[in-house]
């Protein structure tokens, strides 16, 4: 443990008004402020109904005092929690008076930070503190908790072991270079290697679901004006948040909205019309639309089933990014009469105004960016998680190749370990927990 010298505090309840407020202390200070504050520290983990005093002894709020007693805390340090009134003001005057007996104001994510240097979490899991609070769908919340208690980061450690046990049969060979290394050594260890490389290969792809959860899909809506883009995203949402008209060129700018399927988020971005126009405003509209399409995950590239592909959905078609999936999505189907056109069997046919064909819909996007239902065991990931696993697998593919060179395979194996510590937080460099931890909000 690495004591901290000085003592912080923040109001830990989110800003504005609420029943109860909570302003959160952690450092050595927490004893002598709270005989200053409270006229004695409370007992240990007992709530202890109270005043909170100002310098001249007028009680600025009363409600509950919580003090936990180093190392048996969030932070690992002492800790006092104030649950008084939520009221901007008095947790403002709370906060001041504690700033005045000796705290400081404390960084974004620096009570995670501290329970992180005090190994009360690894930092997989400090990093699921932020994701919990910030996940907006039950899945993703769920998920995340998963990797705060400790999911993800114990796979990481099972492969973290699986690979120290590997690194010492290949160090015993070191030992002894002047011996030809066995034929039958080689073999177990190109075996345990094929081990570790199939269950690195899993969690890889059990992270990136979890990443799914925790940033969701971009799908851009694009096609002719007038085809039902907006009504789509309206029926999707559920909400009336596009302006729909049936005047051609009526969304000038991107619209996003935030929903889910299934618990996975999806930004949707409703594009300007796609169109030739004369226009000045639309034009920068549609010149918008194309530098959004080019980061969506998915397109989702509208039609009008009456008349199927016209020559103009050809051209729009051939100018879309071709490196990115795009679904053809046929809408109008209710205003069919006879057959339709022939569709292509990738295609999905819907109509926005009366939801024949949503459903399909919803399921072909969870297909198309990646989601597999997995109901249980996906934990939180984020990009830097799956930075590292890959350069773990990279390390590993790399050392089957020098398989017959045990130093070069030894180098290789010890890299994949560095790159897999890297994400429960053994031997990170500083400028990544400051990265990590500034993304936090105050009082975490
Ligand atoms: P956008 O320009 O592509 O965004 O198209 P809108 O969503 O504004 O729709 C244009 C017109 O088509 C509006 O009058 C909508 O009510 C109508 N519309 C959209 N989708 C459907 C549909 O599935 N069926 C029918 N009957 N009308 C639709």
């Amino acid at each position: 443990m690495r004591p901290s010298a000085d003592t912080i505090a923040a109001i830990a309840t989110a800003q504005g008004c609420g029943g109860i407020g909570i302003v959160r202390i952690s450092g050595p200070a927490v004893p002598s402020v709270a005989k200053q504050l409270l006229g004695g520290l409370p007992a240990p983990r007992r709530a202890q109904y109270c005043d909170f005093s100002d310098a001249q002894g007028a009680a600025i709020d009363h409600g509950i005092a919580l003090y936990f007693c180093a190392p048996h805390s969030y932070t690992g340090e002492h800790v006092l929690e104030l649950q008084g009134h939520g009221g901007l003001a008095v947790l403002q005057l709370l906060l001041q008076r504690c700033i005045a007996l000796g705290a400081r104001l404390a960084e974004p994510g620096e009570f995670t930070r501290r329970a992180y240097l005090n190994n009360k979490l690894d930092l997989a899991q400090a990093e699921s503190v932020a994701d919990l609070i910030a996940a907006t769908t039950a899945e993703a919340a769920r998920s995340a908790m998963r990797s705060l208690q400790g999911d993800f980061s114990v796979t990481v450690h099972g492969l973290v072991d699986e690979l120290v046990t590997l690194r010492m049969l290949v160090e015993a060979m070191l030992d002894f270079p002047e011996e030809e290394i066995a034929p039958t050594d080689i073999n177990r260890c190109s075996q345990q290697l094929q081990v570790i490389r199939s269950k690195l290969q899993r969690t890889l792809g059990t992270a990136e679901q979890g990443k799914l959860l925790r940033e969701g899909a971009h799908i851009a809506l694009a096609g002719r004006p007038n085809v039902g883009k907006s009504s789509l995203l309206n029926c999707l949402s559920g909400e009336e948040i596009a302006l729909v008209s049936d005047v051609p060129g009526t969304t000038r700018d991107v619209i996003r909205q935030a929903i889910q399927i299934s618990g996975v988020p999806l930004h949707i971005i409703d594009t300007a019309g796609l169109r030739e126009s004369q226009d000045t405003v639309e034009k920068m509209g549609i010149a918008r639309t194309y530098q959004t399409l080019q980061n969506a995950d998915v397109i989702l590239f509208l039609l009008d089933a009456r008349q199927g592909m016209t020559a103009a959905d050809e051209m729009i078609l051939a100018d879309l990014p071709a490196a990115i999936p795009c679904l053809r999505v046929f809408n109008k189907m209710d205003l069919l009469t006879g057959i339709g056109t022939n569709y292509p069997s990738d295609a999905v046919c819907v109509s926005a105004k009366t939801g024949l064909g949503m459903a399909g819909l919803r399921a072909e996007l969870l297909k198309r960016i990646g989601w597999r239902n997995q109901e249980n065991g996906i934990f939180m990931a984020r990009e830097r998680h799956l930075l590292a696993l890959k350069q773990a697998q990279a390390c590993l593919i790399q050392a089957e190749t020098v398989l017959q060179k045990a130093e070069l395979f030894a180098e290789e194996l010890r890299l994949a370990q560095q790159a897999l510590n890297s994400i429960t937080g053994e031997f990170t460099a500083d400028d990544l927990l400051g990265e990590i931890f500034s993304r936090f909000c105050i009082g975490k």
